[in-house]
Formats: structure tokens, C-alpha cells, sequence
């Protein structure tokens, strides 16, 4: 029997400690990334939580696994989450916003946003930017795709996946891929190399963004039954990061 049936999901405070969230203490105890294993850990208010705190999620997002050295002991826990995280696109909330007017100062915005390390936004595969809706077109929203029909999508596509990694030992989802596991199974066609070529050159993006490009791309891939990446799945890839492509704070507000 299973004592888990369900995936956790997890949203701990922005006040929280180092070691509530990655664990261990005086009698070692999991943090809230190994109580998120297998499922959600969901940062609301990002650049709220202390920066070094957020630090410390880089090594676990890598590796899916803690270890965790004191004096008395070394002990490891599992920790392989789905990081969310949300934030304002600045302090007072408005920036970019077609309704109201933002006050920021000059350099706030950017002092706000580098709360954030780089390393840290590299790790986040899909960053985008919201932009609130007006009621009027809320209220005339045509019907759009419902979410029980999105989810036999993603169902499917995670079944795939299983199907693709069937042969290695703990590796179920695209997310999960080596770098060999990425040429094997995510290189795409010579015109979307040529696309990824073209956006490394002109977005100046890490070799670690290029290859979360590729995995998120065969996940779009796979949403479609494609059993090619294309240039069309690394394109929207590409879009999904807002902020490595520095639109952000650089728009002039
Ligand atoms: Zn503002």
C-alpha cells in the first residue's frame, strides 16, 4: 500500500528559512522541496523570499536529490519538484500594464527583477509575462477550450513520455532528460537548428537555456503527436522565455 496517493503540492511562505525549505536542523528533517517530491513546489511573490534562500534551490532543481551535511550527520532526500513560481512585473504592480500607470523610479524595476540571479532564472524553463485583461473582455470571452479537454492532452503526452524513457531507470518526463538523452531524443530538424542557432546568437542565451529549450520544445512536440521537434515547437520554446530575452526592464518605462 502506498501512503502517498496523491501529488503534493507545496506553497511555503516567503518568510521561510534555509533550512524549512531545503531541510535538516538539529534532528535532521525533509525541507518543503522533499515534501514537494513528485509534485508542486509553488513560490507565490518571488522576489519576496530571501535571496540567498532562493540560492539554495539551484543545486536541487538540478540534481532532484538533497544532501545535506552537518556536524552529526549526512543525509539525503529525494526532492524532484515542479518549481512554479509567481511575481509582479514590479513593486508597485503596474508596470506594463495598459490600465493604469506605474511610479516606479528608474532603477527600481531593475532592482526589483535582479532580486531574481540569473543562474536561478536560467532554471525556470517557461517564464511569461501576464498582462492583466480588461473586464469587458472577460465578460465577452468567447468560450474558450475547456480544461477537461487539456488534460486528456497532457495525459496523453505524458504517456508518451513514459513510453520514450521505458528503458531508463527513473526518468519518466522530458524534463528529466540528460544532455544525451536530448540529442537522442529532441534533436530537431535542420530548419529549427538553424531557428535555435539564430536565437542563441541574438539572445545571448546559456547552454543550459538551450537545452531546456529542447526539452520543452519536445514536450510541445508531443502535445501535437509530432514525433519531430520542429522549427514551429522550438519557436514557441523560445517565446516561452520572457525574460532571459531582457524585454522585460528594458522596454523604458
Ligand atoms: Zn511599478
Amino acid at each position: 500500500m502506498s501512503l502517498i496517493s496523491q501529488r503534493p503540492f507545496r506553497a511555503p511562505h516567503h518568510t521561510i528559512s534555509e533550512v524549512a525549505l531545503v531541510g535538516g536542523g538539529a534532528t535532521p528533517q525533509p525541507g518543503e522541496i522533499s515534501l514537494a517530491h513528485n509534485g508542486v513546489l509553488f513560490a507565490d511573490e518571488l522576489p519576496e523570499f530571501n535571496k540567498t534562500t532562493l540560492e539554495v534551490l539551484r543545486q536541487p532543481l538540478e540534481d532532484r536529490k538533497i544532501t545535506i551535511s552537518r556536524a552529526k550527520y549526512t543525509i539525503e532526500y529525494p526532492c524532484s519538484f515542479m518549481f512554479v513560481a509567481s511575481m509582479n512585473p514590479c513593486p508597485c504592480g503596474y508596470y506594463g500594464d495598459p490600465t493604469h500607470h506605474c511610479v516606479c523610479m528608474p532603477g527600481q524595476i531593475q532592482r526589483y527583477m535582479n532580486k531574481i540571479s540569473g543562474p536561478l532564472l536560467d532554471r525556470i524553463d517557461i517564464q511569461v509575462e501576464i498582462t492583466p485583461v480588461p473586464f469587458k473582455d472577460i465578460s465577452q470571452a468567447a468560450q474558450g477550450e475547456p480544461s477537461a479537454v487539456i488534460r486528456e492532452r497532457v495525459i496523453k503526452a505524458r504517456q508518451m513520455q513514459e513510453q520514450r524513457f521505458k528503458d531508463v531507470k527513473g526518468v519518466y518526463s522530458n524534463a528529466q532528460m540528460s544532455e544525451r538523452m536530448i540529442h537522442q531524443f529532441a534533436e530537431p530538424d535542420a530548419e529549427g537548428i538553424e531557428l535555435l542557432r539564430s536565437a542563441m546568437e541574438r539572445l545571448s542565451l546559456s547552454a543550459r537555456a538551450y537545452n531546456r529549450i529542447l526539452k520543452v520544445a519536445r514536450t510541445i512536440a508531443d502535445l501535437e503527436e509530432s514525433d519531430v521537434v520542429k522549427q514551429q515547437h522550438l519557436a514557441e520554446a523560445i517565446s516561452y522565455r520572457n525574460l532571459d530575452r531582457g524585454d522585460w526592464a528594458e522596454r523604458g518605462v
